[in-house]
Parts: C-alpha cells; structure tokens; sequence
C-alpha cells in the first residue's frame, strides 16, 4: 500500500475476518533464540542473481562493531573531544533581526515561537537480562540519543574540536559565523503525526520551525501526507507528487510485473501476485497448471485489498476459488500474492523489517538507505499454513497496528527485546550465530535499488505533470518505507513500499483498565528521529549554497559530511545514519533502467503540459518521429493498437490522477512498446527487444532534433544568445543522449 494511517488510539481491529481473539494470547513466547534451520542456507535464494561487488562499506548497520568497537561507524571523527568555541549557539529558532520578518500573522498569539522542549524520556529502565548482549554498544547508543536531545550546540566538547580541525578556505566566513547563519526555515503545519520527530529533529539542527506555517516561503515543507498537502511554489518538499499513487498494491505489482517480464532472475525478490478482479481467471488457471506440473506444491496465497494498510482486509486461502468473490472483490480491487510460508523466525516469531530509505533525487537518481530499521513481531508463535491457522492473524500478520491488540504484545524500553526491535539488533543475533550479515545487506540493498528503478518512470510521468518544465516549482525528496520479509534462507522479499511510513515516536500504554496514555517509544525514537534528522542534514539547501561559495573547500563524498567549520552545527551530531546507495552502485544496476528510457519517449510526446495521459495523436506522431510504422504496420493499424489497449487499461477502474482522461497512461505505452519491440525483433529475450527499439527511437528522435537544427542554420536561423533565451527546467533528459552520427544507427530490420 501507498501510504499508512497511523495507529488507531485503542480502537479494535481485525483486519482478517474469521479472527478470533479467543485463539491468541495462548501462545508463550519462547525466549530461545533464532530459529536453527534459519541458519546454515544463508544467502542460498539469490546465488548467481546479484551482480557482483555491492559492497556494504559504510553500511554495516550500526551494532554489528565488534564488541569493544561499539562507536565505529556512529560517532563522527573528533566526537568526545575538547572545545567549544563554535558552539555558543542562538537558542533554537531565533533569528537576527533583520531575518525575522513580523510576526506570523497566521499564528495565533501567545503560540508557541520555539518548539516545545523534546519529550522527556524517565531514567533509563535497568536493562532487562536480554539487554546484556551488547552493553557497550547500549551505552553508547544512549549516549549518543543524549548529545542528540542536547542538540548540536549544545555544551559538549565536540563541536570545539570539530571547529579546530575545520579546513577554511579563503572568502569564506568561520565557524563561529557559520553557526550564527540563519537556519533553515521549515514549515511544520502540515507534518500531521511525524511532528514530535520532527521538532526534536529540528532542535538538533537548530533549524527555525514554523509550525502555523508562514506568509513568506519557507526553505522546506515538511508534508505528512502527500504533495499536494500545501499549494508551495518554492523550496523543498518532503513528498513527490504521485508517490502514493505509484506505491499502491496494484500499481507496485504492475511495475515489478513489468520488471519481472524484462528481467525475471533480477526481480525474484517480488512474490508472484496477480491483479483482481481482472487477473483471476489468469490466476486460477496458472496455479492449476503449476499444481498439474507438481503435485507435491501445496501454495498458500494472500489477498490483499488495493489501497488498504494495517493489514485491512488481509486474508490467507489455500485454493484460489476460495477467493471472496462477494460484491466487495468488485468494488474493491485487490492483489492476490503467492504466501511466503517459511519466513525467518526469532523467537519461533515471524517479524518483518521495516527500512527506511531516502529518495533524494529522481533526476539524477540519488538513494540512501538507513543503517538501522524496525523490526516488528508477530505476537503468537509461527506455523506454516493450514487450513486450521489461516486466519490467526497475530501468526501471519506482523502489522504492529493488530498485533498491539493482543495479549502477547511486549513494549519494551530495549531496543533488542519485546515485540518492536531496531532491525541491527536481529543482525546482530544473526551474526553471533554465523549468518552471513554482509551478503544478507547486499541483498537489501540491490533489492531497494531495483524497487526504486521499477518505480522511477511513473514517478516522472506524474513530477512532469505537477511540476512541468520551465515552471520554478519545489524540489522533491521523500522517505519511504520498505517492508521486507526475510525467508528461512536470509533472502529478503519486498512485501510493499509505504510513501507515508509511520514516524510517530510513542506509543499507546494501557495504564488501567480502559485507561490508556501515549508514552514514548525509546525504539521508534532512535530509529524514527535519527532518519529525519539526517534527511534534513542531506537536503540541507544552505549546506549546498555553502558548497557553492566556497569552492576551495575540500568536499566531501556523497552522503558524508561537510568538513568541522562548514558543518556549523552539525559538528555535534552523530555521524550520518543514511548511507548513499545510488549512485554509488549506478554501474550495477543501469542496465535494469529500460523502462526508464520509455517513460522518457512517453513525456516527449505528451504534449501538453500537465497531462500524464497520451493522446492518440501524440502516438501517431511518437510512431511516425520514429519511423516505426512500415507496410508491415500501417497507421490504421497503429491506431488499432492504441485503442485496444487504452480501452483496456481505462476500463481497468484504476484509481488514476485523470482516471476521466481518455487517454493512454504510461504503462500501457509500456503494453505498446513492448508489442512492437516483439513484433520487430523477434526470437530474441524481451528485454533485447525493448533495448533495441529503445534504441532505435532515440537514434532516429536524435536525426531528427540534428536535421531541424541543420534546416534552421540553413535558412539562416541562428540560435538565439544563451542569455535571451528562455530559462527552461531542463526536461527528463533520454538516458542515453544520442549524437549526431547514430544517424547511421543500426536497424536489424532495415525498416
Ligand atoms: P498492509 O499494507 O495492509 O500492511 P502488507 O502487504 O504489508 O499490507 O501485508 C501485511 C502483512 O502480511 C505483512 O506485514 C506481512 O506480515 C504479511 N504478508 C504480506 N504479504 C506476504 C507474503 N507474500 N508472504 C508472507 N507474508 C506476507
């Protein structure tokens, strides 16, 4: 699903019909550990798939240091360290005069101008007897969320001995100055229930928070839903537009299906799944056949309604006719997905991961992961489907919105007991155990980057319509969260990609009876604020401009940061938890970037502004400009094509943003394209074909744009000076910028 509610305050779910709560809460949780037949097959499920060398430098997620080593990685060199001259901060929020514009009309008087103080969290609990495992390491974590709630101007030692060390160049202004620059302005009014994280991230930053918004614009807007939370022209913004749109059940499945028919060895992290209602007799059929094949299989499915979250909905079945077919399959269209039946176990508990990652660019492509994530538990101990379990869902289902509904439910101060843990804490149990953590980060690596660029091309159809060419529009970056699955063999398997993952950083406690108060959640905070924080930090839009200015200045590598007297406040945080993935590995994975050059073909030919639906003339003119129509395939028969499949992609009732349009939406252009890359260059794997036809279409598109340039130079048509010429946003560019001498390019048709 696309975007997730947020808990509901004590309210009783379900989400699996035919659950009783009468059938959990029996189940005692085992204290032993990993399950054994977990271990000793790691890494068996993706041999021979992953493209070599994805290295995890940098990433090990933090508490996998070898004991005694519990900071590496964390702490930013020079932490602990005398001096503070820098460091003499404005209190948070404040800006010189000059800066501060009058008071916000739109706040309210006697709101508050700075943010509340970060929530207090009691003394720390003794650690409970799991907690032994890495006491170093709890130490230093503790210690490191208490220089955080400080925040980085705060009275330690470390900033002094950053500044020390700062490297100057000349113009440009110290360290001390630098930390009396105005911070970055943020709009908070529409961060909905990230807000906490975000304040205490902001503290830290010692960014100025406006939480009623304000009249001038700020520097970035921070959304808890969707783009189109705010009417915003300028800066940044936390949310694509069409993110929640694309990350659905049904259009996830449909650009892994896509993936999955170019590359299917690379996308085998995406369960099997099939699109209702249009797909279920494509559904029956196929698993009949499988069984037919081998009558030994025995698949559990799961069916999940497009659009819902929390496990809404959700229900197991062992034969597809026992698909609900009552009115609501109709109403409501939904995935249904092969059941991963041997999941990894802690604890004989089925858990997944929750990861978050940034997309910081779409154009270029930046991604960063999160050294550390979420892992949320079933709360009843797993076993493999049968007909008798199939609805307990406190066994199959590890949403934390149902599971906090049993008995069971363990909220633990710790990171790495109770229902909810910090994922490095189950790497660590795995590692002590002998598992192959590295090759298991790779894998999750290579899988976010492949989701991501399955996701790419319908992200820029819907960035080109909200935010056109020419227009100064905001920037975009967004966190998203991955919800993966680890099988028995350490494989990851990508279950969804959530565009509003949860940032709340408290939990609901049952005081008495009926009685219940939000308390603090020490796990989501660490994990929670951390990647905020850190977002931030990479988006930083003065951080670029001080880039800009001080060319002299050493840079830093991507995702790591600036040196001590540019770092300003930075030079007390803790170094960054979100580690760059892409571009860093863009050679690995490029060649999997096919279905982004169709979307590039697709945006040219739109036309007009806006629109995220090609008409049927913009394909007449795509085929023509292209030379892809030939006695072979007349323009009657191109036209044929575009109406057989618009017709059945429209009649799809696919929540799309111009679902009234008539027109043809990308991935049926995607349908199109693929047919007449089948029908040019048969006998060939399809994703040859697609690239070939690819191409093609950007060598002839190329001759075409060179033979324009060549007639207007001919009729003494000279471009225009740079400078009188219209600024324009530069337009998706073709992945592949094609020369002037592919005109000669090869055509193995010779049409
Ligand atoms: P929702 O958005 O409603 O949470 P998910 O796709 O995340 O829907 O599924 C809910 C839960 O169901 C997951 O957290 C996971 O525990 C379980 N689940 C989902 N898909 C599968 C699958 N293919 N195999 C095994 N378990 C699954």
């Amino acid at each position: 699903m696309g975007t997730e509610k947020t808990e509901p305050a004590g309210t009783e779910r379900t989400g699996t019909q035919g659950t009783e709560s009468a059938e959990v809460g029996t189940g005692a949780v085992e204290p032993a550990g990993l399950e054994p037949a977990a271990l000793g097959t790691a890494g068996t499920g993706t041999e021979g798939i992953e493209p070599a060398g994805i290295g995890t430098e940098g990433i090990e997620p933090a508490g996998l240091e070898p004991a005694g080593l519990g900071t590496a990685g964390i702490e930013p060199a020079g932490m602990g360290t005398a001096g503070i001259e820098a460091a003499e901060p404005e209190p948070a929020g404040l800006e010189p005069a000059e800066m501060e514009p009058a008071r916000e009309a739109e706040e309210p008087p006697g709101s508050p101008a700075l943010p509340a103080e970060a929530p207090q969290h009691g003394p720390l609990a003794a650690a409970p007897p799991g907690e032994a495992v890495l006491p170093g390491r709890e130490q230093e974590r503790e210690r490191e969320r208490e220089r955080g709630r400080r925040g980085a101007g705060g009275q330690g030692s470390t900033g002094r001995a950053a500044r020390g060390r700062a490297r100057r160049a000349p113009g440009c202004r110290s360290g001390g100055e630098n930390s009396r620059r105005p911070g970055v302005t943020v709009d908070s009014s529409k961060a909905k229930t990230s807000l906490e994280a975000l304040k205490i991230s902001l503290r830290q930053l010692r960014w100025k928070e406006f939480p009623f918004g304000r009249r001038l614009p700020c520097d970035i807007y921070w959304h808890g839903v969707s783009f189109h939370d705010n009417n915003i022209f300028s800066g940044l913004v936390n949310k694509f537009p069409g993110m929640m749109e694309t990350v659905r059940k049904i259009t996830l499945s449909r650009a892994m299906r896509i993936m999955q028919d170019l590359f299917p060895l690379e996308y085998n992290f995406y369960p099997r799944s099939w699109i209702l209602p249009e797909e279920l007799p494509l559904f029956v059929a196929e698993v009949r056949m499988m069984k037919d094949n081998n009558p030994s299989w025995k698949p559990t499915f799961i069916v999940k309604p497009d659009g819902g979250c929390q496990g809404d909905g959700i229900y197991l079945i062992k034969d597809p006719n026992d698909i609900r077919l009552t009115g609501s399959i109709q109403s409501r269209p939904a995935v249904v997905q092969e059941y991963i039946c041997k999941p990894l176990l802690v604890d004989k508990l089925k858990f997944d991961i929750r990861l978050y990652v940034l997309l910081k660019s779409l154009e270029p492509l930046e991604i960063y992961i999160a050294k550390d994530g979420l892992s949320r538990f079933c709360t009843e101990p797993y076993q493999e489907p049968t007909l008798k379990n199939l609805h307990q869902v406190f066994m199959h289902l590890t949403n934390y919105s149902l599971n906090i509904h049993s008995g069971n439910f363990i909220h633990s101060d710790s990171v790495n007991t109770g229902s909810k843990r910090t994922f490095s804490s189950i790497l660590c149990r795995l590692s002590s155990r002998g598992a192959d953590v590295k090759k298991l980060w790779s894998d999750i690596i290579s899988l976010v980057i492949k989701t991501i660029i399955a996701l790419t091309p319908e992200l820029k159809v819907y960035y080109q319509s909200d935010i056109p060419a020419g227009k100064p529009g905001p920037t975009c970056f967004q966190i998203l969260g991955f919800d993966i699955l680890l099988m028995k063999n350490l494989k990851p398997v990508l279950l969804e990609v959530n565009a509003n993952p949860s940032m709340r950083i408290e939990h609901e406690q049952e005081l008495s009876p009926g009685v219940f108060e939000n308390v603090p959640s020490r796990v989501d905070e660490e994990v929670k604020v951390a990647v905020i924080r850190d977002t931030l930090r990479l988006v930083d839009p003065q951080k670029k401009k001080k880039d800009t200015q001080c060319p002299g200045w050493e840079r830093p590598g991507p995702g790591e940061e600036l040196p001590g007297a540019a770092a300003g406040a930075e030079a007390a945080l803790p170094s960054l938890c979100l580690k760059q993935v892409f571009p860093k590995y863009a050679k690995q994975f490029s060649y999997l970037r096919l279905v982004d050059r169709v979307a590039a073909l697709f945006i040219r030919f739109l036309g007009v502004k806006g629109t995220t639906k090609l008409g049927p003339t913009g394909f007449r003119t795509f085929i023509r400009n292209c030379k892809l129509s030939n006695s072979n395939f007349s323009m009657a028969a191109v036209d044929i094509l575009y109406i057989d499949i618009t017709r059945r992609w429209n009649s799809m009732g696919i929540d799309h943003k111009e679902s009234g349009n008539p027109g043809m939406c990308l991935q049926a252009f995607v349908e199109a394209f693929f047919c007449l890359a089948q029908k040019k260059y048969k006998s060939r794997p399809l994703h040859e074909q697609v690239a070939l036809l690819i191409e093609q279409c950007e060598c002839r598109l190329a001759a075409l744009q060179g033979q324009r340039l060549l007639w207007g130079c001919a009729l003494g048509e000279r471009p225009a000076p740079a400078a009188a010429r219209p600024r324009r946003r530069p337009v998706f560019p073709l992945q592949k910028p094609a020369r002037l001498s592919a005109l000669v390019c090869r055509d193995t048709t010779g049409s």
